[in-house]
């Protein structure tokens, strides 16, 4: 299968859904990224701030770039002026930095935090406690440059549903809790962003806002296409 073909396949198996396909592209070609947007998608995920950078560099202007990836703070400057929405905020740190660089070009910067959902040790993201802990902090009450969207979440590599649902719905549910103590009256906040190529299908089923789908769009095996 050709990427055109498997963005229309996505397309096809989202339609009617609220929920949005974002295009992995880490790794892939400026060419095959190409080849997608042709198909006419327009939003991509990148996890490295360089890569993505040279990128939207080369490619269309109207493409909504993410980054999924960890993000350091010294590099929130390199994709300031243009990122659409960071996925990644895991610290009060980062949120500081990405709202200091955000304010020089005038911008106001769309985030997810990040929240640990995986039962595997993860060195990145939140736990519910900690989010809330950041959220009610003056520091954060001070950020005028930044606007938190919704959340992340990586679910455990594994193929077990069960595993997998209950992780997306901790997700969820703490996207919620969230949402009734500090966003109650905002509709900005409403992203979910889980799923991957192999467990879509559930995180949809779950409540996903945004799947991230990478191989299965780009890569050799197709193994979500009939
Ligand atoms: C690479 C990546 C994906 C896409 O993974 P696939 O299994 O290739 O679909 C999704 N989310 C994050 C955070 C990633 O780094």
């Amino acid at each position: 299968m050709s990427v055109a073909q498997n963005i229309n396949y996505f397309r096809e198996k989202l339609k009617g859904s609220s929920c949005k396909l974002i295009a992995v592209s880490k790794t892939q070609p400026v060419e095959a990224i190409l080849e997608a947007y042709q198909a006419g998608q327009r939003v991509f995920g990148e996890n490295k701030v360089q890569e993505l950078a040279a990128k939207y560099e080369a490619l269309p202007k109207d493409i909504e770039w993410h980054l999924i990836g960890h993000l350091q703070t010294n590099k929130v400057k390199y994709i300031a002026s243009f990122v659409h929405i960071i996925q990644s905020v895991d610290s009060l740190r980062l949120l500081e930095e990405i709202n200091k660089q955000a304010g020089k070009v005038n911008r106001v910067q769309d985030c997810l935090l990040q929240i640990y959902i995986a039962e595997e040790e993860s060195k990145f993201g939140l736990s519910l406690p900690e989010a809330i802990t950041l959220l009610s902090s003056p520091e954060f009450e001070a950020l005028a440059h930044v606007r938190i969207t919704g959340v992340m979440g990586i679910a455990t590599n594994t193929n077990e549903e069960n595993q997998l649902r209950k992780e997306f719905r901790a997700l969820k549910t703490g996207f919620q809790q969230l949402k009734q103590q500090f966003f109650a009256n905002q509709d900005s906040f409403r992203e979910i962003s889980m799923g991957m190529s192999s467990d879509f299908e559930l995180a949809i089923e779950e409540g996903s806002t945004m799947v991230r789908v990478g191989s299965s769009i780009f890569g050799a095996r197709n193994y979500n296409v009939q």
